[in-house]
Formats: structure tokens, C-alpha cells, sequence
């Protein structure tokens, strides 16, 4: 009984943004997410989590684009693109070094990136040379740490997680800059 309150109990801490609000409690975790309280650190963790992947997605799409960039480099490929845009990640989003980093990210329509994960080979490939292309020292060491399965131990700590949305921010706020110099 204990553990299927414990578990029911878990699951409903993330069922709703009403549901989060009601577990918000006095504790309070620094930097620049102070609005938000979250009752544990795992909590402010995940949420650290998401909103940095949200972040990579923004920054990614200003940098690269908001067309698939595997149809754009690719035409000859034979895949049926969509307009939805999604932020692929070259290295596997298993891989939490590269997660966040934006040297790992390429714009893809939502087919390529299902053709991907179902093992498409050749697109694939165009995504790995898409990235290659833009810096390919990165890639290089990238592939080389990848292969080495070693895991990111710092991925569930705070001071990282803020750390890589503070440099996110301030890459999206870059990134606007130049998009449009009248505004600075
Ligand atoms: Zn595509």
C-alpha cells in the first residue's frame, strides 16, 4: 500500500502545471529561476533539464534555421519532408555531454528525424556531415567521447544546468542581436 501511494504520489507531482503549483514549497534553489520553487532539488532539476532543452531548441533554430536542413543540403535523398521543425541532435540524445551542447544541433524536418531514429541510414549520414561541415573538430572529438561511453556525471547537477542556461540565454539574446541589429 505504502508503495503504490509513493508511486501514485510521484507520478502526480508531474501531471499538471496546477498539480506543480501545489507542490511548491518554501525551498528555494538560486539563480535565475527563483519565480519557480520547487519542493525538491530533483524537481528544480528536471525542470533545469527542460528549460535548457527548450533553450537549445530556440538557440538551434536561430543559428541553423527553420527549414530541414537535411532537404536543403540533401535534395537528392528520397524522403517526404514536412513542415514541422524539429532540433535533431547529432551524438544521440542518449549522450548528456552533447544534450545541450549547439555544435550538436541541426535542424531536421519531424520525417527526418523519425527516419533517423528508425535507423535511415542515409539520413543519418546527411546529419552527421551537416554537422561535420560546421565545425569538424568539434565532431571529431565528439564522435571520439561518444565512443568511449563515458557518462556525464554533471547532467543532474544544478550549478551546470543553471551554468548552460545562463550561456544558452545569452546565445539566444547573440543570436537575435545580429538577426536584427536595430533592435540592440
Ligand atoms: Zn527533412
Amino acid at each position: 500500500m505504502e508503495t503504490i501511494s509513493k508511486i501514485v504520489g510521484k507520478t502526480s507531482n508531474y501531471k499538471s502545471k496546477n498539480e506543480m503549483k501545489l507542490k511548491r514549497k518554501t525551498l528555494k534553489y538560486g539563480g535565475k529561476f527563483t519565480k519557480r520553487k520547487y519542493s525538491t532539488s530533483r524537481e528544480y532539476v528536471k525542470a533545469l533539464q527542460k528549460k535548457a532543452e527548450r533553450l537549445w531548441k530556440e538557440l538551434g533554430k536561430l543559428l541553423h534555421g527553420n527549414e530541414c536542413e537535411v532537404k536543403k543540403n540533401f535534395p537528392e535523398l528520397r524522403i517526404t519532408h514536412t513542415k514541422i521543425i524539429q532540433g535533431e541532435h547529432c551524438i544521440s540524445r542518449r549522450n548528456k555531454y552533447f544534450f545541450l551542447d549547439i555544435n550538436n544541433h541541426s535542424s531536421a524536418c519531424s520525417s527526418c528525424n523519425q527516419a533517423k531514429s528508425y535507423g535511415n541510414k542515409s539520413v543519418h549520414r546527411a546529419i552527421d556531415e551537416i554537422v561535420q561541415k560546421r565545425n569538424s573538430e568539434w565532431f571529431k572529438n565528439a564522435v571520439w567521447l561518444d565512443q568511449s561511453g563515458e557518462p556525464n556525471t554533471k547532467w543532474g547537477k544544478v550549478w551546470w544546468l543553471e551554468e548552460k542556461v545562463e550561456d544558452l540565454e545569452e546565445m539566444i539574446k547573440e543570436a537575435n542581436e545580429q538577426n536584427n541589429p536595430s533592435c540592440g
